[in-house]
């Protein structure tokens, strides 16, 4: 069935993320089984997708997660979400359970339910090339899930155009739930804008202009792991499980380490700054560039918080991953918990499959991907994440999961970057690096932008008082903003050629105001849904490791203070207008923000 959206519906909710949420109140009966039929698995672009600006090729998938149980998503780069929108469509919303696996085909406005009997138990590439194969036209884009999402791992991800992850939450597990493998589209429409010029000069800026701005810059030489060395140098490089932030073989599966592989760069649709590396080797296994290479996080979960310095293993467990369609943030924590557990006596050889499972075990680390993929062994266990497996495990396993509302802690240490530790357990759908600041940014770097939001003074790296939570506050409302429009935040836009894009795009008179109240109205509605979905504020918390001083290397001793950041919690909260008791959203704030609507879902 298609439906029309209203204008007035457009402009308040704009796409992502604010469609994600608006769906879930609204359709998704309070306490559904995540992967049950009830659930919805809802693609969704924003109003900027596919029109000819970088950093608008992407999208978004959400769902009620099934590694947290409270509101997920996932956005993710490449083609698939301009090529979706020249179909002509905004948002995709798939539901119930198909008796059998199919995949969904978007031909423009056709839309066809294929049997995807033959796609079951494929890699990913595999199952891309017998759909381009079967539809006669390698040029279609595929969103898809693995055999891990297949098999429902918790945090199994669905992947566009082999290289391009949409990772967190276990979305692909929803996907998976459905009997659905892919959505292959092809669109060919125009996309009518209000101003092409002002589009066209917008592009034109952004191709002049982005190799003189700091992190884009960076991006296009080594990609997202261009600070993987210099955040070891600071000693906030998490390692084994977190409990150090200096890892030893660091340089061996650096940046410059990555690129001695590098076979190319690719990007995303419309975008010059190719941040993407596409790596390859031969030996000692062969590593296919079509999957293309790690990025950061998968970088530093696959090799410093398994202390594994090996960088061919680093380079083959990004392929496994991508071809498993598995999340390599959980993944590589999981496995990491799994490592410290083992160390501490926790696991034996009886419980690992006989492997020995100490950090650092490479060949141990790639046999527990396919384990966890496949659900076989110890690998069904951790298929659960690492709170469940804790729980599971019991002997005080939990001390060592390293995760917020169930969901796996990406690559940043809280004890270094505690602004980013408090966004960790306040964003709605647990720790999650992409609602976030990090805290070092506002040292120097982009504090000028902050102008535009009120923030006048650079903002320590270690401070956690109000002028921090505000900052948190205001980038939180900034980032949700970029998740609705679904815009990459990577490309670093200044705030005001934003308003240009949105104006440009859809001939409303938009202000940074609008913008932020967007944003802001999209994190109390993901709040919201938490709460209905009977989260606890008591959930609002970080691991008791980060209470603990960090064992070595050049932040040696720093720890969270635990009334510090219980006070700044209790100040976001304010900001917000989240009671204190309850931790939800107050009527007043639904009110202010014209969404009272959803205290009746
Ligand atoms: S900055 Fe990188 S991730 Fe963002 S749109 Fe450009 S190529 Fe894609």
């Amino acid at each position: 069935m298609i439906e029309e959206t209203d204008e007035s519906f457009c402009r308040r909710y704009f796409g992502g993320r604010g469609f994600i949420s608006y769906f879930l109140l609204k359709e998704v009966p309070r306490g559904a089984e995540p992967l049950g039929p009830e659930n919805k698995l809802i693609f969704a672009t924003g109003p900027v997708t596919g029109v000819p600006v970088p950093g608008s090729g992407r999208n978004s998938v959400g769902a009620k997660s099934p590694l947290t149980n409270i509101y997920g998503d996932g956005e993710v780069g490449g083609y698939w979400g301009a090529e979706f929108k020249h179909a002509g469509y905004d948002a995709l919303i798939v539901e119930g359970k198909a008796e059998k696996p199919v995949y969904l085909w978007i031909d423009d406005d056709k839309v066809q339910i294929k049997d995807a009997g033959h796609l079951w138990g494929k890699p990913t590439k595999e199952c891309q090339e017998l759909i381009h194969e079967e539809l006669g036209n390698n040029n279609i884009r595929v969103a898809q899930i693995g055999p891990a999402g297949e098999k429902m791992v918790r945090f199994a991800c669905i992947i566009n155009d082999l290289g391009y992850a949409c990772g967190r939450c276990g979305i692909g597990a929803v996907m998976g739930s459905k009997n659905l493998r892919a959505v292959a589209v092809r669109g060919r429409q125009k996309i009518r804008v209000a101003d092409p010029e002002g589009l066209s000069s917008i592009a034109k800026w952004y191709r002049d202009n982005f190799k003189n701005i700091g992190w884009p810059r960076m991006l296009h030489s080594h990609g997202t792991a261009a600070r993987f060395i210099d955040i070891n140098r600071h000693g906030g490089l998490p390692t084994r499980n977190f409990q150090t932030g200096l890892f030893e073989g660091a340089e061996k599966v650096s940046q410059d380490a990555i690129v001695t592989a590098l076979k190319g760069r690719r990007g995303c649709y419309a975008c010059p700054v190719k941040c993407k590396l596409i790596v390859s080797i031969d030996k000692p296994y062969r590593v296919d560039p079509a999957y293309g290479g790690p990025e950061y996080e998968t970088e530093a979960a696959l090799s410093s918080v398994c202390g594994i310095d090996n960088l061919e293993v680093l380079l083959k467990a990004s392929e496994l991953c991508n071809a498993y369609g598995l999340d390599t943030i959980s993944t590589g924590v999981t496995i990491a918990f799994a490592m410290e557990c083992f160390e501490r006596g926790i696991l034996s050889e009886g419980d690992t499959d006989g492997i020995r499972l100490n950090f650092g075990n490479a060949e141990g680390m790639l046999r527990l991907i396919h384990l966890i993929a496949r659900r076989e062994g110890l690998g069904n266990l951790l298929a659960e994440g690492t709170a469940r497996a804790a729980e599971s495990i019991g002997k005080g396993a939990e001390e060592f999961a390293m995760h917020v509302k169930k969901q796996e802690i990406p690559l940043s240490e809280p004890r270094w970057k505690p602004g980013t530790g408090l966004g960790y357990v306040v964003a709605p759908q647990g720790a999650d690096h992409n609602d976030n600041i990090h805290d070092i940014w506002y040292e120097t770097a982009i504090v000028n932008e902050l102008n535009n939001f009120g923030v006048f003074e650079p903002v320590s790296v270690n401070d956690l008082g109000v002028n921090k939570v505000r900052l948190l506050y205001y980038g939180s409302m900034w980032k949700q903003m970029q998740n609705c429009l679904v815009l990459c935040w990577m490309t670093s836009y200044p705030v005001q050629k934003i308003v240009d894009i949105v104006r440009a795009t859809t001939g409303w008179p938009t202000s940074v105001f609008e913008l932020m109240k967007m944003g802001e109205r999209c994190i109390q509605m993901c709040r919201y849904y938490d709460i209905r979905e009977g989260m606890s504020k008591g959930e609002d918390k970080l691991p008791e490791r980060f209470f603990t001083p960090i064992e070595s290397g050049p932040l040696k001793g720093y720890k969270l203070d635990r009334i510090v950041f219980e006070k700044a919690k209790n100040i976001y909260y304010d900001m917000a207008g989240w009671d204190r008791t309850t931790g939800a959203p107050t009527i007043g704030k639904l009110q202010e923000l014209g969404i009272e609507w959803i205290a009746d879902t």
